[in-house]
């Protein structure tokens, strides 16, 4: 491949990474952040334009030759356009970190509640701990000097994701997905546990990783993918693959790979599950398909040795172990369930509108991945079709999957009703005034 042909594939790269953005709302306009791409082979970084170097009318119009274009040190490979003013703070960020090829920096809403309280993110929900995101805060005011830049790289330290007082976070990732991605995801971790703040006790956890259930099987890569491939197996197999690509377009994955989904061959008993994100290396779970898929009995028998099944596939069996009319379980970390998950309580049903008594329940709360939170989440189902999981997400059981994915709609509006029926009526209630007082005055 030509150098100038590769050159340009990057830059096109970095430009989609602007785009995407753009179109997700994380960076309004050009003066909201930088993005940049590192070829790992060449060093070559590409980086956004400094502002008001182009005249675009909105930040879609960014094309991949647009990009500016440096080596590992900053010097220039292209010459006409000019580089982010916080060039510098990238190139350090991709020096100290050899497997980072992507970094946004933008101002994201519900990360700044924290950085401008110079506060790192506590540990509230398990996705944080399963990825062992400690997200911590520089407090220095930003700029562009040596210490300010090694407070950042320090702080950073081999995570994905740090905060900056006054100057919004940084989001790294090995490509310009999971970079997004794990923008989306922190900013859902800081938009949930604030949230739910607000109307209760929030539940801290230890950032201790149970031990996951899949962490004594070996997974066999060189098996012949050929089996279990009857028509209705099949059949079955697309269906957890169109579930699971249904978490994430229907809104019930904010980080674009969290939440499973799997359906139970009533007939022959064998269960079908979604895959390990990170084992199918999705670009997010719109990227799910069937042969990925996971297949097991309620003996939890494994026999597809090649697939490696989503760290909750062991809940998946249990409930379906106390449940035997259920055929498809969803479960999801979706936005207004979990903030329930987060102060640990039942959702009241009476306060919602509907003509309903009784609780959606929260089940207790136990690591992720292990028989003790399968148990836990299943002994919740025995009564209902829908529960919270405590500091963690949600699950609903339905006979298909489409009738366990209305069961998250239902449940998903229902949690958000709850919400702002305790919050509307009465609570603390915020002063606009004292509150920007209080926040100038910090
Ligand atoms: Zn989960």
């Amino acid at each position: 491949m030509s150098n100038n042909y590769k050159i340009k594939l990057f830059q096109d790269e970095a430009a989609r990474c602007i785009n995407e953005l753009y179109k997700k709302g994380y960076l309004p306009n050009e003066k909201m952040g930088d993005v940049s791409v590192r070829d790992p082979e060449s060093g070559y970084v590409f980086i956004s334009l400094k502002p008001g170097t182009l005249p675009l009318r909105e930040l879609s119009e960014y094309h991949g030759s647009d990009i500016a274009v440096v080596d590992k040190d900053g010097n220039p490979v292209t010459h006409h356009t000019i580089p982010s003013d916080n060039l510098a703070l990238h190139l350090a960020v991709y020096k100290a970190r050899p497997d980072v090829n992507c970094i946004i920096h933008t101002y994201p809403i519900w990360s700044s509640l924290f950085s401008e309280r110079k506060e790192a993110l506590p540990y509230v929900l398990v996705e944080q701990v399963e990825a062992s995101t400690n997200v911590k805060c520089v407090e220095s005011a930003p700029s562009m000097t040596k210490e300010y830049i090694n407070e950042v790289v320090e702080k950073l330290g081999d995570q994905i994701y740090v905060l900056l007082y006054h100057f919004g976070s940084l989001s790294v990732g090995a490509n310009v997905d999971h970079a997004i991605n794990y923008l989306a995801w922190m900013e859902s971790v800081a938009r949930k546990i604030t949230h739910a703040s607000m109307i209760g006790e929030l539940k801290y956890i230890n950032n201790t990783v149970g031990q996951l259930v899949t962490e004594g099987f070996e997974y066999n890569t060189g098996t012949n993918y050929n089996v279990f491939n009857d028509y209705d197996q099949i059949l079955f197999k697309e269906e957890v693959a169109r579930g699971t690509r249904l978490l994430n377009l229907r809104g019930y994955s904010p980080s674009g790979e969290s939440g499973d989904t799997s359906v139970r061959d009533l007939k022959t008993g064998l269960i079908y599950i979604s895959g390990s994100p990170t084992w199918c290396f999705q670009r997010d779970l719109r990227d799910a398909r069937g042969w990925e898929r996971f297949v097991t009995d309620i003996n939890e028998t494994i026999y597809v040795p090649w697939s490696e099944p989503t760290c909750e596939w062991p809940m998946h069996v249990a409930i379906y172990r106390k449940r035997p009319d259920v055929g498809a379980i969803v479960h999801t970390h979706g936005e207004w369930a979990s903030v329930f998950a987060c102060i640990g309580m039942d959702v009241p049903l009476s306060i919602i509108g509907e003509g309903l008594t009784g609780v959606i329940p929260c089940a207790k709360f136990a690591n992720a991945g292990t028989h003790e939170v399968a148990n836990n989440t299943a002994e919740a189902l025995v009564a209902a079709d829908c529960c919270i999981m405590s500091n963690h997400g949600a699950v609903a059981v339905g006979r298909t999957m489409d009738e366990a994915m209305d069961k998250v709609a239902w449940m998903e509006q229902a949690c958000q009703k709850a919400y702002y029926a305790i919050l509307a009526s009465g609570g603390v209630k915020a002063d606009a005034r004292k509150a920007i007082q209080k926040l100038s005055a910090e």
